[in-house]
């Protein structure tokens, strides 16, 4: 396993983590009732799906 030779500054350390930071997510609208998504996943709000109903809705 390779052994670090020198240790890094809190700078450098904080530099790279300066990218770890979490994007938001991207929703999309549902085809349905237009309530925004995640794409690629049942509409939680009318259980819409590949434009079918795929199971019931909650109100
Ligand atoms: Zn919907």
């Amino acid at each position: 396993m390779a052994v670090p030779r020198n240790r890094h500054s809190n700078a450098r350390k904080n530099t790279k983590r300066a990218h770890h930071a979490k994007k938001p997510k991207h929703l999309s609208s549902c085809s349905n009732c237009r309530e925004a998504k995640p794409s690629h996943v049942m509409c939680p709000h009318c259980g819409w799906y590949a434009g079918r109903q795929v199971m019931a809705a909650k109100d």
